[in-house]
């Protein structure tokens, strides 16, 4: 009996959503494929595999059974046929994009996205013919109202990093459907136990497989889930020809870490609500960004959309970007680092890190403030995190306390 069983709940198809199985010695854990190249027993059997009249394995950059666990079981959580694994999320971000657009094309864009998916759709699919709009999906009308005769794609994530504006996927998803557009969802953020992008009609659901899905801090990778037919052709093309390929050591991680997706995602959820909650009762806080908090926006998705907030937050300090870059460099616990979704609770400063090449109106415009904060929240005992900010905050208040020092 196959345990790829489609009434599984999500957590046991974590652990229990590939097929593929050490027949010779029964290994419990998935085998680690850790080659190059796979031996045909004859050179007819080489021809069958390459006409594709025979299943099987050709070489690791077409295809790896570790990798092809990893695709069934994310697959599995999506709710989508297939999955294709690549090198980075912006190896995903680019092969999904790639595939499906051509010179001449129109690709709309959500104006606030990742910092690298926004610098590949405004400056490198420009440099082949593609054109581009960047519009505010919070009023999905907006969408329609930028639509060409060449549109062809559309591309957006929710919640936005890193004000955690949510987007309507229901509505956005209809508008892509009426108007025939392939529809691109960036849903690392919550992960396909929060959200499941293909129940509103998206096309392509894509992850950096370095934050949540792997869990652990070890790796960088990406995944992209979709139709059977729209993956064969991403890996038959942009995959394929370009090169963005996952490790099957890396899908072997990954593997590993999404056993624990569910039960890692509810204590992110949690610490997140409870420090969200601290912070907004906090003296030297302006404003907290998160959904899960009923003074945010996007509170309304929740239970519905989006089965919980996820690990987010992001907050501004009442200070200056001084204050912020002081504020973080007290952190004990909290490792000063970018990146999301491990088990360790990382804190970043946009202002003087991820965003520090824009100038302030640029900054502005994008509603990063000089004091804007980002924390990814961890799986340490929230209490310690909690002590963790609340020893900074007072030292922060001593320090807006003293005459500023004249450099
Ligand atoms: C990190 C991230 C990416 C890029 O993923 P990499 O694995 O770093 O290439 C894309 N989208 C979002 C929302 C991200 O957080």
């Amino acid at each position: 009996m196959s345990k790829h069983q489609e009434h599984f709940q999500i957590e046991t198809k974590a652990i229990h959503g590939g097929s593929i199985k050490d027949e010779q010695f029964g290994s419990l854990a998935t085998p680690l494929y850790q080659t190059s190249t796979f031996t045909f027993e004859n050179a007819q059997q080489g021809a069958k595999r390459f006409a594709g009249e025979e299943q099987g394995y050709i070489y690791s950059r077409l295809g790896n059974p570790t990798t092809t666990q990893l695709e069934q079981t994310v697959a599995a959580l999506e709710g989508t046929e297939s999955a294709a694994a690549t090198a980075t999320g912006m190896g995903a971000v680019s092969a999904a994009l790639l595939a499906n657009l051509s010179a001449g094309d129109h690709l709309i864009s959500s104006k606030a996205v990742y910092g690298c998916s926004f610098a590949l759709m405004s400056h490198m699919l420009t440099k082949f013919g593609i054109e581009v709009s960047f519009v505010d999906m919070t009023e999905p009308e907006n969408i329609t109202r930028a639509i060409q005769p060449n549109t062809k794609v559309i591309f957006l994530e929710t919640p936005i990093n890193p004000n955690l504006v949510v987007l309507d996927l229901a509505a956005i998803g209809k508008i892509a459907n009426q108007h025939q557009l392939i529809s691109i969802v960036d849903n690392t953020f919550l992960t396909p136990y929060l959200q499941k992008p293909a129940q509103f009609g998206f096309d392509l659901i894509i992850h950096s497989a370095t934050k949540y899905l792997n869990g652990h801090g070890d790796v960088v990778a990406g995944i992209i889930c979709g139709s059977e037919e729209m993956i064969t052709e991403i890996k038959m093309t942009s995959l394929k020809d370009i090169g963005a390929t996952m490790s099957p050591h890396d899908a072997w991680l990954i593997i590993r870490g999404l056993k624990t997706l569910p039960i890692r995602m509810d204590r992110h959820c949690q610490n997140a609500q409870q420090i969200a909650e601290y912070l907004e009762s906090h003296p030297s806080i302006k404003q907290v960004y998160y959904p899960g908090l009923k003074s945010h926006p996007g509170h309304k998705f929740i239970g519905n959309q989006m089965k919980a907030a996820g690990g987010v937050i992001a907050f501004e300090l009442d200070g200056s970007l001084e204050d912020g870059a002081f504020f973080i460099d007290q952190m004990a616990l909290l490792s000063i680092a970018v990146s999301l979704g491990d088990a360790e609770s990382l804190i970043q400063h946009p202002a003087s890190m991820t965003h520090s090449p824009y100038t302030p109106e640029e900054r502005e415009a994008a509603g990063i403030s000089d004091t804007l904060i980002r924390i990814s929240v961890g799986l340490e005992h929230v209490n310690d995190i909690t002590a963790d900010l609340n020893q900074a905050f007072e030292k922060l208040i001593k320090h807006q306390g003293m005459p500023k020092q004249v450099a």
